[in-house]
């Protein structure tokens, strides 16, 4: 079933597809968040109550959470960049729980290691 090296088929595609987002995709690591809001302007329906529908991307800058609004223009730009960084952090939890389940088995051969010790120390000759 393998065919190359020690990873499964499903990890190796996780991982080809993870190094082609990081590779060569704009990604923003943040979250969409649709608002409504009151443009200012006089006279405009949204002072009579109806709001614009709005964008704004939740994300960290630096040590900071900030909410940054999206301006109309770039609306389907922040789309793509945050779901390339979805896609991207997908691909992170695929491989790691291929990962994990290696490191199960890793666990489950150190404590076997470790018992079978113990169970010669216990019977002892
Ligand atoms: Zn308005």
């Amino acid at each position: 079933m393998r065919h190359r090296g020690q990873f499964s088929r499903s990890e190796r595609v996780a991982r080809s597809r993870l190094a082609k987002l990081v590779h060569d995709q704009p990604l923003l690591c943040g979250s969409l968040v649709s608002l409504k809001r009151v443009c200012g302007k006089e006279g405009c329906k949204c002072s009579r109550g109806e709001l614009h529908p709005g964008l704004c991307i939740a994300l960290r800058v630096g040590q900071k959470r900030k909410m940054i609004y999206v301006p109309q223009a770039l609306e389907a730009t922040a789309r793509r960049w945050v779901s390339t960084y979805q896609e991207a952090w997908r691909m992170m939890e695929e491989i790691s729980q291929a990962c994990f389940e290696r490191f199960l088995k890793g666990k489950e051969k150190a404590r076997g290691t470790r018992s079978d010790k113990t169970t010669e120390r216990g019977k002892g000759p």
